[in-house]
């Protein structure tokens, strides 16, 4: 049986919806607008392509945008200037530096600038060790809207076996602790996993974040599973004619479709989630910023 195919846009575009009429209310009732401040620095094309998205979509519900386009050769005194400022600024509840910075300016230490109560992105230490030891944090973007479409699938994901492929610290590893949060029984592998298929074969839900075009074939998924593909890698495609290139996930979607109960396609699965969920997680910020109840459904 050909598994359901889950629709991330239109996932997405119901997120959205949902972060925008609460924002209207927070309007109505309290007077208050969610903020939110993007900094990049320098001029990095997909950088720039990512922050006019969020910029754009960040009004759509309603909410204020402040982009801040420093120069390349910004020192990281001016950076963290300016972090300073956005910190204090009780009109910005969510700040989020794009990644990656210029090699002269140390991430971690530009990250953890940031006050925690306004890393709408996850990354601030403080929040991954909230996160870690279950208790309330910012959850990194990416994560967050794969769990939301889980739990949509699901319903309660206590008990499944949930295998997560690729431990790195944006996608990985706060994976794995959403899903043990929800009482999956959760294998992380990696590049050094011994039996990968026989790995991947046990698991009710399969999440893929490894960055290797359709590395997970259809015949490593147990019938039924529910595959999560955040990978997004780009291929040539002579089919389409000379130089041109198409997306890909980490999964082979078309044996993998055949065998699955659900999965997300590439593109139009995880990816359209990722700015769904900075944008709610902007709104959760405003919301414990002034101690008022957090929007049900969008957080973790
Ligand atoms: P990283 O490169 O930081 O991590 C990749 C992980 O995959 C590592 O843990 C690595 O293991 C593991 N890995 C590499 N090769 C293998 C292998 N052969 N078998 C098993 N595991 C392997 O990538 P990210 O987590 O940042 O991103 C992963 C993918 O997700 C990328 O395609 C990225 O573009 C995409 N992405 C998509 C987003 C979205 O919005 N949809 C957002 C963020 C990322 P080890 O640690 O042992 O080296």
């Amino acid at each position: 049986m050909a598994a359901r195919i889950i629709d991330g846009k239109a996932f997405a575009a119901e997120v959205r919806a949902k972060v925008a009429a609460h924002v209207a209310q927070l309007k109505e009732k309290h007077g208050i607008t969610p903020g939110l401040a993007v900094v990049l620095v320098g001029e990095d094309p997909a950088s720039r392509v990512y922050v006019r998205s969020k910029g754009r979509q960040t009004v759509e519900v309603g909410m204020n945008s402040y982009e801040h386009k420093l120069p390349a050769g910004t020192t990281e005194e001016e950076l963290l200037g300016l972090i300073g400022r956005l910190n204090d600024d009780p009109a910005v509840h969510g700040i989020l530096v794009q990644l990656p910075l210029p090699d002269h300016l140390n991430e971690a230490l530009v990250i953890n600038a940031i006050n925690p109560a306004k890393d709408v992105d996850g990354f601030h230490i403080s929040n991954v060790g909230l996160l870690a030891t279950g208790q309330k944090a910012m959850v990194p973007c990416t994560p967050l809207g794969c769990l939301m479409m889980l739990r949509d699938v699901h319903g309660d994901l206590s008990g499944l076996e949930a295998v997560v492929i690729g431990r790195s610290n944006i996608v990985g590893k706060p994976m794995a602790q959403l899903l043990l949060r929800d009482s999956c029984t959760v294998t992380i592998a990696h590049s050094r996993t011994r039996d990968l298929p026989g790995v991947v074969r046990r698991a009710d839900i399969v999440v893929a974040a490894v960055g290797r075009p359709e590395m997970v074939p259809g015949d490593w998924i147990r019938p039924g599973a529910t595959v999560i593909d955040v990978g997004i890698n780009r291929i040539d495609a002579p089919e389409k004619g000379e130089g041109k290139t198409r997306l890909v996930g980490d999964v082979h979607f078309d044996s993998a479709a055949r065998v699955a109960g659900a999965i997300t396609p590439v593109p139009g699965g995880v990816g359209p989630m990722t700015i769904a969920c900075l944008l709610a997680n902007t709104l959760t910020a405003c919301c414990r910023a002034h101690g008022l109840p957090e929007p049900e459904g969008l957080t973790a």
